[in-house]
């Protein structure tokens, strides 16, 4: 038997839940004919809403004892929800969605197959519009995605989403991920593991409202920045050269002019050297910045590295199939 757990997490979604758990069991009803070895637990989590979402959650799970909750104290937002599902589920296979429909279930089939073949560990959706979004929030969107892959290691494909099919080994690597500053698209692409993208057009929201206004949404493109690059903090570094050189060109200035000329080179002299003593401190700012940079990444204790198969996997692999 192979449990697939989908992973839920929900914020003020009274209106859609309903709907999202009628499609939900249609497909997964459609999967389990096609692979009668399957089985599947939906958990939902409550993160902390204002609505009926919990009342919901409990009406669902009298009537269906797949369904399972996990309501928080307050709101604690998108990313924590998640954690807190993958920490919970049981899942062979995991599937993180939405509750809004923006992650169409009608996937789910094709993900399976792709993730059950061995082929990949993970199967997503990337979004190849954004039809539906303001064109203000685009360009940002694509400055973001473009500002993000040149300052840091960890690579962020544009349009990417927390839409995911992944295989319990990819899961447990998120795990071993426990930072508290959670930036899904960034932890997911760090882990590494073969991963598919399946394009699609960007779907609306039948019912209820998007949670992120714009400023949510460019803190929350600054903490991806924060979690995944270093590069901020040696910035003060640049500065401090650049206003170092303005410093030494004035200061050659201030001579030319004290010496070769009849005026007095005295004020260019005192604004080099506020210039040369700036650039020093910022400098030594920056260098302490690349030690802050060193230790934040230790103190995030990330795994330093993570297995994608052994010769044990293979054997054992090997014995199954035969
Ligand atoms: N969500 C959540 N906690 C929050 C905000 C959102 O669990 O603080 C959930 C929400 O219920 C939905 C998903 O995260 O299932 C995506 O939220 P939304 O549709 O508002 O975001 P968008 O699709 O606009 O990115
Ligand atoms: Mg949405």
């Amino acid at each position: 038997m192979k449990l697939i757990s989908v992973v839920v997490p929900c914020y003020n979604e009274q209106e859609v839940l309903p709907m999202f758990y009628d499609e939900i069991i249609k497909v997964t009803d459609g999967m389990k004919k096609e692979h009668p070895d399957t089985e599947f637990e939906f958990l939902f989590i409550n993160d902390g809403s204002k609505d009926r979402t919990l009342e919901i959650f409990r009406e669902l799970a009298d009537k269906d004892k797949r369904v399972r909750y996990i309501s928080f104290s307050r709101n604690f937002g998108k990313e924590s929800g998640m954690y807190a599902g993958l920490k919970n589920c049981k899942g062979d296979f995991v599937v993180v969605m939405d509750a809004d429909l923006q992650h169409p279930p009608a996937f789910l089939p094709e993900m399976y197959n792709y993730v059950r073949s061995g082929e990949f560990d993970c199967a997503t959706t990337r979004r190849v519009s954004r039809t539906g979004e303001s064109p203000v929030r685009s360009w940002f969107a694509r400055k973001f995605y473009k500002i993000m892959n040149k300052i840091s290691d960890t690579e962020i494909v544009d349009g990417a989403q927390d839409f995911r099919f992944m295989t319990r080994q990819m899961v447990d690597a998120i795990l071993d991920m426990s930072e508290y500053n959670r930036f899904s698209k960034g932890i997911f692409s760090w882990v590494g593991f073969r991963t598919k993208y399946m394009p699609y057009e960007n779907v609306e929201r039948p019912a209820g409202t998007s949670s992120w206004s714009f400023w949510g949404l460019f803190r929350y493109s600054l903490e991806g920045i924060m979690a995944f690059s270093t590069f901020p903090l040696a910035l003060s570094i640049f500065c401090g050269i650049i206003s170092l050189v303005i410093g030494f060109v004035l200061l050659v200035i201030a001579l030319i002019v004290e010496f070769a000329t009849n005026s007095s080179g005295a004020l260019l002299f005192i604004l080099s050297v506020i210039f040369g003593i700036g650039g020093v401190q910022l400098g030594c700012i920056g260098i302490m910045g690349q030690y802050l940079g060193k230790t934040y990444l230790e103190v995030k204790n990330r795994p330093v590295y993570i297995t994608g198969e052994t010769d044990e996997d293979y054997r054992n692999k090997k014995n199954a199939d035969k």
